[in-house]
């Protein structure tokens, strides 16, 4: 059974139609690429997988849940970090992963093995303990994705993992997610405007334009068909 059904979905902004019916499928495991200009239509089918927005037609299932009418379910089994998303920066890193490990762990063997886990794949080391305030974007990123991660979530789904950090940042978070992906089996959806970034993380990847999937298929597909050097180009 595939982790993600995606058929025909649609969304409408009252006259702005975001997504004029998108399909594709993801296997588990895979780490599935959605890539496209700014307004594709990446962050609102990202939006609607993680139940925080409603189609307006088609439908989406993960892991054979629907999104709409089994959401509790699904929020149960997946974990979402959105584009813009910030951590208490009133507390330290380590205890913000603490916070988090306690409330999605049902006892404290559980939470510790989390907090581990977290504090492991946020690599921030000793930086933990200083707070979330004193972090640069690309720290507050990384314990973010260490958030997203350390639950061990059966779909992954990331709205711009790495873009607008520096290049060290973002060389180890996207590191952090394919090693992840590899050693747990989790399944990816990840949204990205960096054809680079894609060829070096995903499985496969669907070309969004305009609210329609214009191209799929793997990173090295697209290339043979767009050129190597063309790659960035082609959605500028
Ligand atoms: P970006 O990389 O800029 O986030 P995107 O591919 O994620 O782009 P979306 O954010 O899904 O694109 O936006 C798709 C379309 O829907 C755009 O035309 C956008 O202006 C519009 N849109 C998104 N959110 C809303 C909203 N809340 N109200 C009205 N229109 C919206």
């Amino acid at each position: 059974m595939a982790m993600v059904e995606v058929l025909n979905l649609e969304k409408d902004y009252g006259k702005v139609k975001a997504l004029r019916g998108i399909s594709f499928s993801i296997s588990e495991g895979e780490i599935f690429g959605l890539i496209g200009p700014n307004g594709a239509g990446k962050s609102t089918t990202l939006k609607i997988l993680s139940t925080l927005l409603k189609p307006t037609g088609g439908s989406a299932k993960i892991d054979g849940h629907d999104v709409v009418r089994e959401a509790d379910k699904v929020r149960e089994i997946i974990s979402y970090l959105p584009e813009e998303a910030g951590a208490y920066k009133n507390l330290t890193g380590y205890e913000y992963l603490q916070f988090m490990a306690r409330l999605y762990s049902k006892d404290d063997e559980r939470a510790r093995e989390m907090l581990e886990l977290g504090v492991e794949l946020s690599g921030l080391g000793e930086r933990l303990h200083d707070k979330v305030s004193t972090y640069s974007k690309g720290m507050t990123r990384k314990l973010l994705i260490a958030r997203a991660l350390m639950v061990k979530p059966k779909l992954a789904i990331l709205d711009e993992p790495a873009s607008g950090l520096d290049i060290v940042n973002a060389y180890e978070i996207r590191q952090t997610i394919r090693r992840f992906a590899r050693t747990e089996g989790v399944t990816f959806l990840l949204s990205s405007h960096n054809m680079l970034e894609v060829e070096f993380l995903c499985d496969r990847v669907a070309m969004i334009a305009g609210g329609r999937i214009v191209e799929l298929g793997t990173p090295k597909e697209l290339k043979d068909k767009y050129g190597a050097e063309n790659l960035e180009e082609v959605f500028m």
